[in-house]
């Protein structure tokens, strides 16, 4: 009987060893679950599940008669595609550590700060005694930010727009207090790089209303609703008619006319200019040719399009071009390519190599808006720019306006100093025209000589 006892012991030992390594292990299995279902592989930063628990959980406290505040930043790192372009995927990783870093520096042990995914960071500041407690935070980020980041080799600067909204009033689901910080972030986004915006509740109506009008514009080109008018653009010196620039017009059924400054840059943010530039590219070209066939002329008409940067950065313009010409039959030295200078100052790289291939096949480079977006002299010399078109801002007035005389005598200095035409737009008066003829102006356009005119009316022109 002993024997048969001291035996059970031993085996009870042996099961109870057992019991407790097989615990250990689920412990440590379920530890590392627990790890990676609420952490960020790469920073090990809390995650979008783990913030919802704590915005639950601070929702829960909130509601309480002792209500307290807290608030959510919603941070988005700005131009980080780039940096992952040019430096590579390996580099932006390690960027994004060290941005996971310094974000918990600039925060107290109990705020949570959560890796959203991508370039994305959520920070909850839980909580808060004041309003200006969250703005200060932000401040003290994009200050914290501002100092160089060493990648490898590389030094890195990077800067973040940041959107804030506050716990009150409070949102029905608490994770809505992380989308309306996200809309808060594209608000900041949109003025300008390293900014940030606390969130209102008109933002939230104007997001809607955004995204209500981009649904009519992704269907606009289908349903036909996109139509071209043509401005003529006129020698100065005899008023001859020398070409066309395409202006393209939106008759939405919905919506009634839309003016391209109220839809192209909502086309350009979400990407539908590419497919609208496409369209505005071909049916232009075909347009000019019809009319070059039936009415030639000995010096043929030139057509200014208007493209965006981003159909340079993001889209096969050079290969597009091609096309539209070889199927249309449009000389090339008819076509010219108009973009806006604040938009090509900012991205001289990208868009120089695809600018000369465009030279070489013999089109011509229009400059627009020239002198609102402060281009270098060696910008200038960079790009192969055939003509500047005058901003209509230094237009307006000139004849009356002596400042504005200057700005304009010294742009057509510099323009004839390189070889480049230049173009005057919005023209209005008679005084004005003369002031651009006596400062040697080449071309011009505006309300004096047309507006925008249907095909129809632009052919009767041409007759
Ligand atoms: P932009 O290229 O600088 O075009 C000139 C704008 O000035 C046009 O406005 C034209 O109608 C207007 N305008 C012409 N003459 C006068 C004048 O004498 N007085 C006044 N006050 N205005 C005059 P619109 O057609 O509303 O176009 C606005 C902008 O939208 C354009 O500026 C251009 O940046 C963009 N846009 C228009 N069509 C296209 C397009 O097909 N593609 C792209 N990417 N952008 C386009
Ligand atoms: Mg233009
Ligand atoms: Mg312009």
């Amino acid at each position: 009987a002993l024997t048969q006892l001291l035996r059970l012991g031993s085996e009870i030992l042996h099961l109870r060893r057992q019991v407790h390594a097989d615990l250990v292990d689920r412990k440590s299995t379920e530890a590392r679950l627990l790890v990676e279902t609420f952490h960020d592989a790469l920073t090990s930063l809390p995650n979008t599940a783990m913030l919802r628990e704590r915005l639950q959980r601070a929702a829960a406290c909130a509601a309480r008669p002792d209500a307290y505040a807290y608030a959510v930043l919603f941070i988005d790192l700005d131009g980080f595609k780039n940096i992952n372009d040019s430096l590579g995927h390996v580099e932006g990783d390690h960027l994004l550590v060290g941005v996971a870093e310094r974000l918990r520096n600039c925060v107290r042990p109990q705020d949570l700060v959560a890796r959203l995914g991508g370039d994305k960071f959520a920070i909850l500041l839980d909580p808060v005694a004041a309003p200006s407690d969250a703005s200060h935070t932000a401040e003290r980020i994009q200050r914290a930010l501002a100092l160089p980041f060493y990648v490898g080799e590389q030094e890195l600067c990077a800067s973040v727009s940041i959107g804030i909204a506050h716990s009150t009033p409070a949102p029905a689901d608490p994770y809505d207090l992380v989308r309306n910080a996200d809309t808060a972030m594209f608000h900041a986004k949109r003025r300008k790089h390293g900014f940030y915006e606390v969130f209102d509740a008109s933002m939230r109506t104007r997001a809607v209303a955004r995204l209500g009008l981009e649904n009519s514009l992704r269907r606009a080109i289908g349903r036909q609703e996109l139509r071209l008018e043509y401005q003529p653009v006129v020698r100065i010196s005899d008023r001859q008619l020398v070409g066309f620039e395409a202006l393209v017009r939106w008759h939405s059924g919905e919506r009634g006319l839309i003016s391209p400054s109220d839809f192209i840059p909502l086309a350009e943010e979400t990407g539908l200019i590419l497919p609208i530039g496409r369209w505005v590219l071909r049916e232009a070209c075909a347009q000019t040719q019809r009319w070059h066939q039936l009415h030639p002329r000995s010096e043929p008409l030139f057509i200014s399009v208007n493209v965006s940067v981003r159909q340079f950065s993001q889209g096969d313009i050079v290969e597009q071009v091609a096309a539209v010409l070889a199927e249309t039959g449009l000389a090339p030295t008819q076509l010219k390519l108009e973009v806006t200078e604040s938009l090509l100052i900012d991205n001289v790289q990208s868009t120089a190599v695809l600018l000369r291939r465009l030279e070489a096949m013999q089109i011509r480079l229009c400059m627009d808006d020239f002198g609102t977006g402060y281009s270098s002299l060696s910008t200038l010399y960079q790009l192969p720019i055939h003509t500047l078109k005058i901003d209509r801002s230094f237009v307006t007035g000139l004849g009356a306006d002596n400042q504005h005389a200057k700005v304009v005598e010294t742009i057509i200095l510099l323009a004839h100093n390189l070889q480049m035409s230049v173009i005057a737009e919005g023209i209005e008066t008679e005084l004005e025209w003369q002031s651009l003829a006596a400062l040697g102006c080449d071309f011009g356009q505006g309300y004096l000589i047309a507006r925008p005119l249907v095909p129809a009316a632009a052919e009767a022109m041409l007759r």
